[in-house]
This record gives structure tokens, C-alpha cells and sequence, in this order.
């Protein structure tokens, strides 16, 4: 479980976390949503241990992470930008994530994240001579290489298009249930957020405004501004 506690994040003058409180269940997943700008991105980097919060508290499993560094708090990340090594294969980027994390030697561990993934025919490849989609594929099977308690995913799917993005939220959502992995996805795409979602989350100027299953959010905004956000793509 994951629980975040009256978070406080200031660039300058800006409040971009105004008291954040949000509790995840373990093997929950919970889609953030919110306006460009409400402390989203934020939010995760501070979870995940990126950046510092001003005050407030961060626990993973009952345990107080506030003060532990990013390669400490036993969390998997996925971004938007593929961030694989472009001169290492497939193989060695899901190998490389391991030995970052300084995890011992688990033979056969990142082949098995890949053909989890559906690239086991691929580990010997270069990112450039995979597709978008099999790229954010690598990038999944690093983060969960080290079988994190915890995976932040970060608008994992939107440089992808349209049709790749709807067979890998699937498969990101099938993985996510199969391995129960808590999971933390940030995203502006609110169909997305609906299909995977056990709940949502719509953040408003650094706050959750509202948490509770899609249904609820869509049928029972807890707010005007809930209701208006949720109304924007309908
Ligand atoms: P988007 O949906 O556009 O990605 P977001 O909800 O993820 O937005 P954040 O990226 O968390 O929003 O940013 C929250 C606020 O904090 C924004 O106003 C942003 O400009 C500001 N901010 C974020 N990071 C920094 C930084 N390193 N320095 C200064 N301001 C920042």
C-alpha cells in the first residue's frame, strides 16, 4: 500500500502539491487525472523519490520512505520519453536496470521479463530497431525487473498511437493484475484512465478533489469542478 500525507511541494511561489493526501491499496491500480499543471508529474517524483517534498510524508508498505533516495524505496518507473540505453540491446537494457538497483545477479530474470512483456524474440535488438510500442515494452519490463512493490507509470502511452496505445493499456493492465503490482498511472487521457483504472483520481491544484471508482467519478462527482473536468471530453 502506498500512502501519501499532507504533501507540500513550492517552486518559488508556486504550490504545485497543496497538501496532498492520497492512500493507495496494494495491487490497486490508481489513475491520476487532472488539468495540465495540477501537480501530477509532481506528485510522482515525489513518490518516487525524485524530488523532495517540503513537507509531508511518503509510506510504502507502513514504512516511512520520506527521507530514503530514489534507488531505495523499491519502486519501477516508466516515463513518456523512452529512456532506454540506445547502445545496449534489449536483453542488457532490462539487465542494466537490475544492476542499477544494485540487485544481485538473477540469471534469466530479464529474458523473462521480456517474454513477459511479448518481446522474447527481441532481447537482441537495439532500441532503434524496435517500434514505439516495443520500446515502452523494454521500459515496463525494466521497471518490473526488479519486482517493485510499487510502479509509476507517467503518461507511459502518449507518444504512441492511437491503435499501439489501446493493445499495450491492455497488456499493461493484464500484467499489472497478473504480478498485483501497487501502481501509480498518470495520464491525461481519460478513456485510458476509465479502461484501467480500479480508481481515479482527479487532482486540482496540488489536492485530490475526488477519489473513487470511474463509475462514481463519472456518475457521482463529488464536485462542480469534478463534474466540469469529467464533462470536458463528453
Ligand atoms: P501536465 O498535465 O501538464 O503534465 P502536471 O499536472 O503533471 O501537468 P506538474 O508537472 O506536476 O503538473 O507541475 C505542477 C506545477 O509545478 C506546474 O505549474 C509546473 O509548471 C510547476 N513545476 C513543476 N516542476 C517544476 C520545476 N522543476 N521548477 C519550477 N516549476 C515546476
Amino acid at each position: 500500500a502506498v500512502r501519501l500525507k499532507e504533501l507540500h511541494k513550492a517552486f518559488g511561489s508556486l504550490h504545485a502539491l497543496d497538501g496532498l493526501d492520497l492512500a493507495i491499496e496494494p495491487g490497486e491500480l490508481v489513475a491520476l487525472l487532472g488539468p495540465s499543471g495540477c501537480g501530477k508529474t509532481t506528485a510522482l517524483r515525489v513518490l518516487a523519490g525524485l524530488e523532495d517534498a517540503d513537507a509531508g510524508q511518503v509510506l510504502v508498505g507502513g514504512r516511512d520512505v520520506t527521507s530514503l533516495p530514489a534507488n531505495r524505496r523499491d519502486m519501477g518507473m516508466v516515463f513518456q520519453a523512452y529512456s532506454l540505453f540506445p547502445h545496449l540491446t534489449a536483453l542488457d537494457n532490462v539487465e542494466f536496470g537490475l544492476k542499477l538497483r544494485g540487485r544481485r545477479r538473477m540469471p534469466g530474470r530479464a529474458a523473462e521479463m521480456l517474454e513477459l512483456v511479448g518481446l522474447g524474440a527481441f532481447a537482441d535488438r537495439y532500441p532503434h530497431q524496435l517500434s514505439g510500442g516495443q520500446q515502452q515494452r523494454v521500459a515496463l519490463a525494466r521497471a518490473l525487473a526488479i519486482r517493485p512493490q510499487v510502479l509509476l507509470l507517467d503518461e507511459p502511452l502518449s507518444a504512441l498511437d492511437a491503435k499501439v496505445r489501446v493493445q499495450l493499456r491492455d497488456e499493461i493492465k493484464r500484467i499489472q493484475t497478473e504480478v498485483g503490482t501497487t501502481t501509480l498511472f498518470v495520464t491525461h487521457d481519460q478513456e485510458e484512465a476509465l479502461a484501467m483504472a480500479d480508481r481515479v483520481g482527479v487532482m486540482r491544484a496540488g489536492r485530490l478533489e475526488q477519489l473513487a471508482s470511474p463509475a462514481d467519478v463519472y456518475q457521482k462527482p463529488a464536485t462542480a469542478f469534478v463534474a466540469d473536468f469529467v464533462g470536458l471530453s463528453n
